[in-house]
């Protein structure tokens, strides 16, 4: 068997050590939008940072339309989220701003507003409801008429009754940005491109020809962790290969509680929640056909239609736990039934891509971030909001490698054993 050594810090960014470790070196199982934002943070804070995946930005991220949505991505009784998407929304800016400068390119990150469209008399009630909501949580919403509405979006449907202009919902380009982190990776850090098959315990057998390496060193430093194995300091690559490190993040995903080795009793409560998604492209003759995001319910179905710069448009997005994999032919149809209600004009469109993947449900919508064992932090469950939360996990999930204290309240919320607990009681 073959063991790669990742070497300590290299040169970069100058280091930001917490409390705890030093910048070490730090295994990223899973190149979607979460492993690869705390790739970057971890980059940015002096780790020597090594992604694995067999097929980098393959997963939920991929279809993923980018909107980052606080506001209309409000619903009843998600206190905990609630927070955590606003804290969220506005670490983004900023993120965008950092990776795009370290590519020297944009990234897709657009602070164009939503226009959240009723499609008839029974979803503007709805709507109306829920903006009282969003108000008390001291969300910024202006109740428009289908007039204005249609002053500001000319292609708006004859059937929308009536909108709402939410001025902080935003969008970026999950494709443009994870490709541009990616980039840098390839750079300054390491990309493999395998799946990850297992975690490495200290204590477990490797080449004799190995020397000793700095996991040991903290192993013997904290010799509770070292004596009963329990340290993760590595990952088993699909071909039997290992990898070394100080630290391992696991951002796989869906798949993230398959993995073998995990700690023992740790059950990460996963469902996959299937979405559908279209990417279609405006003809030239009708653009801009929508020059903000427009979502809205119709009929009581919600639906969104994402403007991207390069003319292109999502067209989103289904939810569904049917268990089948591909787009499913009622999916589509009902987002195109939807999406030309608020938009007729989408009908004129062509069709460049269906896509449909499986977001990382948990039972309380809420995502599973922690340090579960010494060496090994998770970070997934994201579900509808991977790419909104992604600014918050990145950081989270990089002050956990790096041995920080995050703060109470929110470790509490995103606890990965906060079911466990609950089931023990
Ligand atoms: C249709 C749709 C639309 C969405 N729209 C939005 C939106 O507008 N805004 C928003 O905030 N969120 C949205 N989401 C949710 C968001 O996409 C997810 O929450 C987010 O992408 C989850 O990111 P992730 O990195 O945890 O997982 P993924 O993107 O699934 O990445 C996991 C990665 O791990 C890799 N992997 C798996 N197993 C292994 C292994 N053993 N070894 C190595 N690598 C492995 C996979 O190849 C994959 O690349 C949407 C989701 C869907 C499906």
């Amino acid at each position: 068997m073959v063991e790669q050594r990742i070497s300590g810090p290299r040169s970069g960014p100058a280091p930001q050590p917490g409390p705890g470790h030093r910048p070490g070196s730090v295994i990223i199982v899973g190149a979607g939008i979460i492993g690869l934002t705390t790739a970057w943070e971890l980059l940015e804070a002096g780790w020597d940072v090594t992604v694995c995946d067999p097929e980098p930005m393959s997963g939920a991220s991929f279809a993923a339309a980018g909107m980052l949505a606080p506001a209309s991505e409000v619903v009843w009784d998600q206190p905990t989220l609630y927070g955590l998407m606003v804290s969220a929304a506005q670490l983004w800016p900023l993120l965008a701003g950092r990776v795009a400068a370290g590519v020297g390119r944009p990234v897709g990150h657009l602070t164009t507003e939503t226009l959240v469209c009723a499609g008839d008399a029974a979803d503007r009630r709805a709507l109306a409801d829920l903006t009282g909501l969003q108000r008390r949580l001291g969300m910024d919403l202006e109740e428009i008429s289908s007039a204005t509405a249609r002053q500001l979006e000319p292609a708006l449907g004859p059937g929308v009754v009536g909108a709402v202009r939410i001025p902080d919902d935003h969008q970026v380009d999950p494709r443009r940005i994870m490709a541009a982190i990616l980039e840098v990776l390839e750079q300054r850090g390491t990309v493999v491109r395998q799946q990850v098959s297992g975690l490495r315990r200290s204590g477990e057998a490797r080449d004799s020809a190995d020397a000793p390496d700095s996991a040991d060193a903290r192993d013997n430093a904290d010799a509770g962790e070292a004596r009963d194995g329990r340290r993760v300091v590595g990952v088993r690559l699909a071909d039997g290969t290992t990898l070394a490190a100080d630290e391992v993040l696991v951002a796989a995903g869906l798949a993230s509680g398959g993995l073998d080795g995990l700690p023992e009793g740790l059950d990460l409560p996963l469902r996959p929640v299937w979405g559908d998604i279209l990417r279609v492209r405006v003809p030239e003759r009708l653009r801009p056909l929508v020059t903000r995001t427009v979502r809205g319910l119709v009929h009581g179905v919600p639906v969104y239609l994402v403007p991207r710069e390069d003319g292109t448009l999502v067209i989103g997005a289904t939810s569904r736990e049917d268990g089948l994999a591909g787009p499913s032919v009622g999916g589509v149809h009902q987002l195109l039934r939807d999406a030309q209600r608020l938009v007729p004009g989408v009908l004129e469109c062509e069709v460049l891509e269906v896509t449909a993947r499986a977001r990382p449900g948990t039972p309380d919508d809420v995502p599973l971030i922690g340090r579960v064992a010494p060496g090994l932090t998770v970070s997934t469950g994201y579900f509808r909001h991977g790419i909104l939360l992604s600014a918050l996990g990145a950081r989270l999930g990089a002050d956990l490698v790096a041995g920080r204290e995050i703060e109470p309240e929110t470790a509490a919320a995103v606890d990965p054993r906060r079911f466990a607990r609950v089931m023990a009681r």
